[in-house]
């Protein structure tokens, strides 16, 4: 026997996202049709359409946003201090600590010769112009330990050699290989604190 086709469909929809398998596919299906009021589902269709509708990158910086230029983009008391990241992610959880009153540049990537993706393909070349606009003082690299990070942080460090500003990389309280995403706050002000001169 097969699913009615309604039920097979979003079986298949759960299956879409990352490490969602069958079974659990199944279980999230059987749970909506099952348990879930009809305003939610409505509500979280909705809110599926909305991120894909209302989301943006900021124009300036490259973070997730919902206007043209990010909240800590158009924030006047910021620093003239950026911390570049990977992703995102990296931002919310640099935020969190509270150690940072500059803005962020997110590179949305990372330079990768074996997947074939250059300097051009990430959200390089603005924070170039941003040094000079915004007149900042300091970079923080915070890119993973990972190859790729340390790879994208080197070619950003070259890139950066004739601008004013200071250039430091985080310094590594997160294990080589270790990802910000994961990294708990007290590793992540401590990563800060222990940023060193490039
Ligand atoms: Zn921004």
């Amino acid at each position: 026997m097969k699913y009615p086709q309604a039920l097979q469909k979003l079986i298949d929809s759960f299956q879409m996202f990352p490490g969602i398998g069958p079974k659990t596919a199944e279980r999230l299906a059987f749970f909506t049709f099952l348990k879930l009021k009809d305003e939610d589902v409505a509500q979280f269709a909705k809110n599926l359409v909305g991120v894909k509708s209302d989301i943006k990158r900021c124009s300036n910086c490259g973070a997730l946003t919902d206007q043209d230029v990010c909240e800590i983009c158009k924030d006047p008391n910021r620093e003239p201090k950026l911390i570049v990241v990977e992703s995102s992610k990296n931002v919310i959880a640099f935020e969190k600590t509270k150690m940072h009153n500059g803005k962020y540049h997110v590179l949305n990537g990372l330079i990768s010769p074996l997947k074939g993706i250059s300097p051009d393909e990430i959200n390089f070349r603005s924070l170039l112009n941003r040094i000079q606009n915004e007149n900042i003082q300091e970079i923080i690299i915070a890119t993973n330990a990972t190859i790729e990070g340390e790879m994208t942080a080197l070619y950003i460090k070259k890139a950066l050699a004739s601008t004013q500003a200071k250039v430091s990389r985080i310094g590594y309280g997160l294990p080589a290989g270790g990802d910000i995403e994961y990294a708990d706050e007290i590793t992540l002000i401590k990563a800060l604190e222990g940023r060193k001169e490039m």
